[in-house]
């Protein structure tokens, strides 16, 4: 057994001291004088910590000036758990609490230094937190900590990745679960919980989220569950995924239930999309690797889709970031020069969508490797038709 300290993520603190440096090096070259990281997915990041987002101040102060300790400014009655996060148990910061009467934003002007002319808030940080910081640091400018962790936050290191991986294919049994389940005569609510139930039995710390779409509903793409009842002879889009070690699964499959009735198979028009959809989402899939833009891989999606006279239905982005947060750059999108690089995490989900009748996506998470992509989900992507 070693001695290594380790986040609940199972991620090695040391792991942890180097995501600081690397933050506290980004904060010097990008000219600020600090950056003042709330509650939320960029603390998780950097400290291992996952607090309560509450309206007491919660706060890890990084001065780019490499003299100034990294402190973890938290309530007193926090310290124990905060006090218990890879980054301090590491030594990588300290922490610093404040009495229940105590103002904290003093605590916050001399850790950032009263004449500090620009610091950095995370993107999600309470309005009310901010306008603290103005009053106590008059002469700061505030820009978003996204445009400083971005690039550290978007390349996912080994831990991460296996992290996504066993996220993925723990929604990949849940999926595959479903599918071979009775689902004609139950309701879309009523899978749906079966969904939350068996991702967190899987073991995903909590479920997110669990998009059930069935028959005309699988054209709305957010369309999260209702009360209608399964029919025999329809399509059912599943878009579900959680959280598993704090990383995010987000999986989606199309599968069409015939009752157990050969006569209430898939419809050849829903067949026709379907193909063009799969062969879409494959290519998109197949054309990542490190330096394509993330606009050229939505075209490559996009272009198929238009090819066979479906791009008025292709109405979303191919996809979206995926680490810590559910939705996280790098987005691809059109409109998104960003090019990508090996380590990039994100989904690759095209969709068709019928309003009225019928609709169809498939999601993966894939990985951008150095010789191309590294898809995590294992579950077939071929159009699962169920007797349901
Ligand atoms: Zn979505
Ligand atoms: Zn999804
Ligand atoms: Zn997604």
């Amino acid at each position: 057994m070693s001695g290594v300290i380790r986040g609940r993520d199972g991620i090695p603190a040391s792991r942890y001291a180097e995501r600081l440096a690397g933050a506290r090096a980004a904060t010097a070259a990008a000219g600020l004088d600090a950056l003042l990281v709330g509650v939320g997915a960029d603390l998780r990041y950097l400290a291992g910590y996952a607090a309560m987002p509450l309206e007491r101040l919660t706060l890890l102060v990084i001065p780019a000036a490499a003299s100034a300790p990294i402190t973890l400014i938290c309530p007193r009655l926090e310290a124990t758990p905060a006090r218990a996060c890879p980054a301090i148990a590491v030594g990588a910061a300290v922490i610093g609490t404040w009495e229940e009467t105590e103002d904290p934003m003093a605590l916050v002007a001399r850790l950032v230094g009263p004449g500090a002319e620009a610091a950095a808030v995370s993107d999600g940080l309470r309005a009310a937190f901010l306008l603290g910081f103005q009053r106590v640091l008059p002469g700061a400018r505030f820009s978003l900590v996204s445009t400083v962790l971005r690039d550290l936050r978007m390349r996912k290191d080994a831990h991460e990745v296996t992290l996504l991986r066993d996220a993925a294919h723990a929604a990949d049994r849940v999926v595959a679960a479903i599918a071979a389940g009775r689902l004609v005569g139950r309701t879309e609510n009523d899978v749906a919980r079966e969904v939350r139930e068996r991702l967190v039995a899987e073991g995903h710390d909590q479920a997110e989220f669990w998009i059930v779409a069935s028959g005309p509903n699988s054209a709305s793409p957010h369309h999260e569950g209702s009360d209608r009842v399964i029919g025999a002879g329809e399509p059912i889009v599943i878009d579900i995924g959680g959280t598993l070690g704090g990383y995010g699964s987000d999986i989606t499959r199309t599968v069409w239930v015939t009752g157990g009735d050969p006569s209430r198979g898939p419809d050849p028009e829903f067949r026709r999309l379907y193909t063009v959809l799969q062969d879409a989402q494959a290519a998109a899939t197949a054309a990542v690797r490190p330096g394509i833009s993330a606009e050229a891989l939505d075209a490559v999606a996009r272009d198929r889709i238009a090819a066979a006279g479906l791009g008025p239905y292709f109405i979303h982005r191919t996809g979206h970031g995926i680490g810590l947060e559910g939705h996280e750059d790098p987005y691809i999108v059109a409109g998104n020069a960003e090019l990508l690089d090996v380590g990039m995490a994100f989904s690759v989900e095209p969709g068709i969508y019928l309003e009225g009748r019928f609709g169809a996506r498939i999601e993966d998470i894939v990985v951008c490797g150095e010789a191309g992509p590294i898809v995590l989900n294992e579950q077939p992507r071929d159009l699962l038709v169920v007797s349901g």
